[in-house]
C-alpha cells in the first residue's frame, strides 16, 4: 500500500478529513487536481458564513437559539419527503447537534474568530439569526486546516500531490483500495482561474481508505441543466457560475461507476441574484448580490415578484418563480441610499474589510455610503444603471436587456404605491412590514436595512438598477453517506474502503439540506462531514 488513505479533492472537507487522518497518525496522500495556488477550492472564495447555534455572538445580541428550535427549522425547510431521504435526514439531526455542540469552541481552539454582528442569509427559514461571518472569510475558514497541513506535510505524514486528477477508483473483491488517474502538465494559474487539462503522465495509487471530497456540479452548466428538476421550471439559457471550473461534477460518475450511489441529484441551490464579475477570475464568473430586504424586485418583464419573495428572503421560491417567468433575468430597483446600505457581495475577494480583518473598514459599514467594491460594481459592471428619474431608468433597463419590456408608467405607479407605504407607521405592503420588523434586529438596523423612506426622494438618489442572473452554486444532492461518511451501494450498504464528505456527498447523506438551506450550512457541512470521514477512515486503516 502507498498511504492509510487517499483523499481526493483539496477542497475544504478534504483538507478537514486529511487533518484528521493525520492527527490519527495515518500516513495519507491528497490528490487535488488544481495547481497549488487553488488549494483550499471554493472554501478560499466564500464569505465565510458558517451556521452556528446558541452561540455567545448571538445571545450578546439578545438572540434566543437552541437546539430543538433548530433542529425544527431545518426539518421544516428542508422538506425531507422521500425514501432516499433516511441517511440525509439523520446527518440534519447530527449537524444540528454538532452546530449547537462542539462546533464554535472546537474552532475556536483552532483559531477561529467571528463577526459580533451575527447575520441573516436566508430570512425565510431561519425563525433567528445564525449565520456567523468568519473572520477573514473564506481564507479565514479555511486556515487552520492549512497550517494543520502544511504541519503534517514537513513531518512526513501526508504528502499533496497536485496536478494528479483522479480517474477511476479501484475495486478489489467489491473493496475499494486505490484510484487510478491523470498528471496533468504543471500549471502557473492562478487561484480560481481554469487550468489546463494537457494529460502527462498516469498514476496508479493504493490505500485501504479512500475519502471522496471532490465539490459538486455548478461549474459544469449543461450537469446542472441535465439534473435541472421540473418544478423548477425551465432551466435559463444563460446562467452564470458563482464556482470555478474545477467544480466539475466528474468524480460522482467516477464514484457511481465504482457502485457507490448518487442520490437528490434534482436538488440545488443556485442563486437568482448574480451578477457578472466585470474583473472574472473564473468561467461566466458571476457574483452573487446579498441583498437586505428593500429593493423593489422585477421581472424581466417588470411585473413586481410576489409576496413574501423579497430580497434575501427564500432564495428558491425566487429562482422558481423567475425560471417560470419566461425571462433569465430580473431586476432590483432602489435608489442610492438602500444600494449604499443593503447591497452585499457574496465572496472573500469582494468583501476586503472582513478578509483583511480590518476593525476600521467594518465599522465603515454603519456608514451612509457603500462598501467600495459595491460601488465599483456600480461604476463597472455591465449589470447596473443609474438615473435621476423613473422615465431614464426604465430606459437605461431597456436598453440593456435589448428589449422594450419595462413600462416606465407602470413602474411609475409601483413605485408610488410603495413610497405611500413607506410613509406609514403600519404599512399594509408585505415587504415594507417585513422590513420594519428587519429593523428592529441591531445588526440589521446598524448594517443591513435602511430606514424605511420614499425611492423618489430627491435626496435618496439616483435611482438603481440591477440586472440579476441565475447564478449556479452549491449541489444539494450527492453520495448517501452513513453517518460515519461511508458510502452506500445500491443495496444500501457501505462499500467496504471508501468514504466521502463536503459538497460530493451532498454535505452529508446526500443530501442533508433537503430542498432548502438554512444558509452557512455548506462550509459548516463539510467541516463537520469532513471530520466525520477523516475519523472514521482513520479507524478503518487502524
Ligand atoms: C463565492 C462563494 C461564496 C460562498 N459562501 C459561503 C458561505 O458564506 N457559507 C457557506 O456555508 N458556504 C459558502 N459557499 C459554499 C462553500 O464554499 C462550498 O460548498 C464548499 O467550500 C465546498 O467544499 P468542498 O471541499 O466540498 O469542495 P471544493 O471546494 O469544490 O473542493 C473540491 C476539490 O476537489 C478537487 N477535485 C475535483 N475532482 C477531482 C478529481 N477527479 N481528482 C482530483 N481532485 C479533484 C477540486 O479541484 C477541488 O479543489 C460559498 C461558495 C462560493 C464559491
Amino acid at each position: 500500500m502507498d498511504a492509510d488513505a487517499i483523499v481526493v479533492g483539496a477542497g475544504l472537507a478534504g483538507l478537514v478529513a486529511t487533518a484528521e487522518l493525520a492527527a490519527a497518525k495515518k500516513r495519507v496522500i491528497l490528490l487535488e487536481q488544481e495547481p497549488e495556488a487553488s488549494l483550499g477550492g471554493q472554501a478560499f472564495w466564500s464569505f465565510g458564513g458558517l451556521f452556528m447555534v446558541d452561540t455567545p455572538e448571538q445571545r450578546r445580541l439578545g438572540v434566543r437559539d437552541s437546539r430543538d428550535l433548530t433542529l425544527r427549522d431545518w426539518l421544516a425547510y428542508a422538506g425531507f419527503d422521500r425514501d432516499e431521504d433516511a441517511w440525509p435526514r439523520k446527518w440534519a439531526e447530527a449537524y444540528v447537534d454538532f452546530a449547537a455542540g462542539e462546533m464554535r469552541s472546537w474552532l475556536h481552539r483552532l483559531g477561529m474568530r467571528w463577526f459580533p454582528l451575527v447575520q441573516w442569509a436566508e430570512r425565510a427559514g431561519n425563525t433567528v439569526p445564525r449565520f456567523h461571518i468568519t473572520w477573514g472569510t473564506g481564507p479565514g475558514v479555511i486556515a487552520p486546516f492549512v497550517r494543520s497541513l502544511r504541519r503534517f506535510e514537513a513531518s512526513g505524514a501526508v504528502s499533496v500531490q497536485h496536478r494528479h486528477r483522479v480517474t477511476s477508483l479501484i475495486v478489489t473483491a467489491g473493496t475499494v483500495d486505490g484510484v487510478v488517474g491523470e498528471i496533468l502538465a504543471p500549471s502557473s494559474a492562478a487561484r480560481g482561474e481554469k487550468s489546463a487539462r494537457e494529460v502527462i503522465g498516469e498514476f496508479r495509487l493504493r490505500a485501504p481508505a479512500v475519502v471522496v471530497t471532490s465539490g459538486g456540479i455548478g461549474g459544469d452548466h449543461d450537469l446542472v441543466r441535465r439534473y435541472w428538476p421540473e418544478r423548477l421550471g425551465t432551466p435559463p439559457a444563460k446562467m452564470l457560475s458563482g464556482v470555478p471550473d474545477h467544480v466539475d461534477g466528474r468524480m460522482l460518475e467516477v464514484a457511481r461507476s465504482a457502485g457507490a450511489r448518487f442520490i437528490n441529484a434534482d436538488r440545488m441551490w443556485n442563486y437568482p441574484e448574480g451578477v457578472e464579475n466585470y474583473a472574472p477570475i473564473w468561467s461566466r464568473h458571476g457574483i452573487r448580490i446579498l441583498p437586505g430586504p428593500t429593493p423593489l424586485w422585477l421581472d424581466g418583464r417588470g411585473g413586481r415578484l410576489p409576496a413574501p419573495i423579497f430580497p434575501g428572503f427564500d432564495a428558491l421560491a425566487a429562482l422558481e418563480y423567475i425560471a417560470r417567468s419566461g425571462h433569465d433575468h430580473s431586476w432590483f430597483v432602489m435608489d442610492s441610499k438602500v444600494f449604499g446600505r443593503e447591497l452585499a457581495l457574496s465572496g472573500s475577494e469582494q468583501n476586503p474589510d472582513l478578509t483583511g480583518k480590518s476593525v476600521l473598514g467594518v465599522v465603515r459599514r454603519a456608514m451612509p455610503r457603500a462598501v467600495k467594491p459595491v460601488e465599483r460594481f456600480g461604476e463597472r459592471g455591465r449589470d447596473f444603471v443609474f438615473a435621476p428619474n423613473i422615465r431614464e431608468l426604465a430606459a437605461k433597463m431597456n436598453g440593456l436587456a435589448g428589449a422594450d419590456e419595462i413600462d416606465a408608467a407602470a413602474l411609475e405607479r409601483e413605485i408610488a404605491a410603495l413610497d405611500e407605504q413607506a410613509a406609514s407607521s403600519a404599512p399594509s405592503d408585505a415587504q415594507l412590514a417585513a422590513i420594519r420588523e428587519a429593523r428592529r434586529y441591531l445588526s440589521d438596523r446598524l448594517i443591513r436595512v435602511a430606514r424605511p423612506h420614499r425611492m423618489l426622494d430627491p435626496k435618496a438618489g439616483p435611482l438603481v438598477a440591477v440586472r440579476l442572473w441565475i447564478l449556479t452554486r452549491k449541489t444539494l444532492g450527492g453520495l448517501e453517506t452513513d453517518l460515519e461518511g461511508r458510502a452506500l451501494g445500491g443495496d444500501g450498504r457501505p462499500i467496504p474502503g471508501l468514504f466521502a464528505a463536503g459538497e460530493v456527498a451532498g454535505f452529508g447523506g446526500g443530501g442533508v439540506h433537503g430542498y432548502r438551506s438554512l444558509e452557512g450550512t455548506f462550509l459548516g457541512g463539510c467541516i463537520f462531514s469532513g471530520r466525520v470521514a477523516g475519523r472514521a477512515a482513520a479507524s478503518l486503516a487502524a
